[in-house]
């Protein structure tokens, strides 16, 4: 592995800003700050936000840029380029992140999500050109792009832009060789452009880290004393080419356990791989409630649900034991529309599930756990 890359030192667990703990409503900074204090302690200096998390740039310059020296660390923020109707909305999204964060330079700058649709706006609205003119300046001093999209349109913005110094992508163990996400294809196209990368959802946004979910006890037969969290943070940190691997730290013990992990990282022996490789496959095989999401019973619904959403959320509770990430995904979809509680239980929708699901059952009991 090279000592650095991108001038940065590699092997390094990032500090997600996506999932920080809170008091009610609003951020728990107390703790925050004891997290940042005990990752920077560790050796850690990557750290993640994005201008679309709400509140998020704020309270990194609250927990660390004016609580620490700014050259002791690095942050990595995104532009919203979904959200721009206008080439001036970019630079002013930029210069909002510079304000909120309290500085006046981004080490990481990433085009927020692209796929070949939303590399497309990109172009159109000179965002690639914007980001090498904030390299030029010195106001950045990396641009990648963080991306959510299928292997060829991958290929083809690498081609297009090979300017770009790092790429973001989704990799972890579940969705190392799925179908939908496709990591490992994602990551060998990143690499054989010679790209370095970093890692979001290592642990699938907390799914993969339930300690009563079914893995567990396969986990635990091998490595009886470590968490189920552990194993999908070395499954990514084993990767090569990686600036970080960022977590979204919710709490200061997950943070504790997860520089444990980094700071006695070894790689997979071969038990170890067939370890994961059998957890693994039994997520994919484990039973979800069979939802094609063909819509039919949305249409007729008095509380404007979102039924097909809400049955895979469930589902993923059901696999994974976990309302981590599915109270996240609730939070942001039911954010402006009907949430679970707003079900009346006429059962109408049931009469047009062509796959006979309890649907009013189901929406009942996901919302006595999210509502
Ligand atoms: S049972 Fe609930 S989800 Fe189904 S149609 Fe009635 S209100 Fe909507
Ligand atoms: S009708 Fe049934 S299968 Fe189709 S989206 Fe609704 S719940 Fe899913």
């Amino acid at each position: 592995m090279a000592d650095k890359y991108l001038g940065e030192p590699v092997g390094k667990l990032g500090f997600g800003y996506m999932r920080l703990p809170k008091k009610g409503e609003e951020f728990d900074l107390e703790t925050i700050n004891r997290m940042v204090d005990a990752f920077l302690s560790a050796g850690m200096t990557y750290f993640d936000t994005a201008w679309v998390y709400q509140g998020s740039e704020e309270a990194m310059r609250k927990t660390l840029v004016e609580r620490h020296p700014r050259g002791t660390y690095t942050i990595a923020t995104k532009l919203p380029v979904r959200m721009a109707a206008a080439p001036e909305d970019l630079i002013r999204f930029f210069n909002t992140s510079l304000e909120r964060l309290g500085t006046d330079y981004i080490d990481f700058y990433l085009l927020h999500g692209l796929d070949a649709k939303l590399n497309e706006k990109a172009e159109s609205l000179g965002a690639w050109e914007l980001v090498q003119r904030l390299k030029a300046e010195g106001r950045v001093r990396h641009y990648g792009f963080s991306f959510h999209g299928k292997p060829e349109d991958l290929e083809e913005i690498l081609a297009k832009h090979p300017d770009a110094e790092f790429v973001q992508l989704q990799i972890n163990y579940l969705d190392w060789d799925s179908k939908d996400v496709q990591s490992r294809r994602l990551y060998e196209i990143a690499r054989s452009h010679n790209k370095p990368v970093t890692i979001m959802e290592p642990i699938k946004g907390g799914m993969l880290a339930s300690e009563t979910s079914a893995i567990a006890p396969v986990l635990k037969a091998v490595h009886p004393d470590t968490s189920v969290a552990s194993w999908a943070l070395r499954f990514a940190m084993n990767l090569d080419g990686l600036i970080a691997v960022l977590s979204g730290m919710g709490r200061l013990e997950q943070m504790q356990d997860n520089l444990r992990t980094v700071q006695h990282l070894k790689p997979f022996s071969d038990a170890e791989v067939q370890a994961v490789g059998d957890a693994a496959e039994l997520l994919r095989s484990s039973p979800r409630i069979p939802c094609t999401g063909c819509r039919y019973c949305v249409e007729g619904c008095p509380s404007k649900i979102n039924i097909p959403m809400m049955m895979n959320l469930y589902s993923d509770y059901l696999v994974y034991k976990t309302t981590a990430n599915v109270d996240h995904v609730y939070e942001i979809f039911t954010n402006n529309g009907a949430k679970a509680k707003d079900c009346v239980a006429c059962r109408s929708c049931e009469e047009h599930c062509p796959q006979k699901i309890e649907i009013s059952g189901t929406i009942a009991k996901l919302s006595a756990l999210l509502d």
